[in-house]
């Protein structure tokens, strides 16, 4: 693989307005009740403190979407974004029981499921991801993930535990995860 690109979520800057999901849902006109990128609200142990996390698929370096799917409607391109062959699709929702972040999303009323494609179509034409453009805060980045990590180190241990997010290493998210500072 030549490249793989990724995220960069900086938890701290979050202030949950959504901007970013809706974007998403706009740009790939979802039908309703399908998020491809969710901000989630968490709590801490300080009843007045409190967060939000925003994500959507992390482009798995050792995808578990693309293992199990037995219609093979899933795909890792050589920039490493994983793409799904919608037309492919049975609905089946293997996909969503074996993706770690729960990234895929089934519209009951198509029977078929879809996750993010990092916006691949925008960035073949050299425009970056809706949701990274669209957010007030800076909160998103994209790029290539080597050079997104050697803006900081994702101290997984601490963040597994801090944010309830699976343990990494089932899939190799492609995600560099800035926490808040309380
Ligand atoms: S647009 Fe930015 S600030 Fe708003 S919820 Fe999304 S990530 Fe957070
Ligand atoms: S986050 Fe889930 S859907 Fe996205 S590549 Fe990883 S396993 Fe697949």
């Amino acid at each position: 693989m030549s490249k793989q690109y990724g995220f960069l979520i900086d938890i701290k800057r979050c202030y949950g307005c959504k901007t970013c999901s809706m974007a998403c849902k706009s740009e790939n006109m979802t039908p309703p009740g399908v998020l491809w990128r969710r901000v989630r609200e968490y709590n801490t142990d300080n009843p007045n403190t409190g967060g939000f996390i925003s994500m959507s698929c992390n482009h798995c370096d050792d995808p578990q979407c693309m293992k199990v799917c037995p219609a093979s409607t899933y795909s890792k391109r050589p920039d490493g974004i994983v793409v799904q062959d919608h037309d492919k699709c049975i609905g089946c929702r293997m996909c969503i029981m074996a993706c770690p972040y729960n990234a895929p999303v089934f519209d009951p009323q198509e029977g078929k499921t879809s996750k993010c494609n990092l916006c691949a179509e925008r960035l073949d034409e050299g425009l970056l991801p809706r949701c990274v453009e669209s957010c007030p805060a800076g909160v998103l980045l994209f790029g290539e993930i080597d050079e997104l990590r050697k803006r900081h180190t994702t101290d997984w241990a601490s963040l597994e535990a801090r944010y309830h997010l699976p343990d990494h290493r089932i899939s190799g998210p492609n995600v560099v995860i800035i926490p808040a500072d309380r």
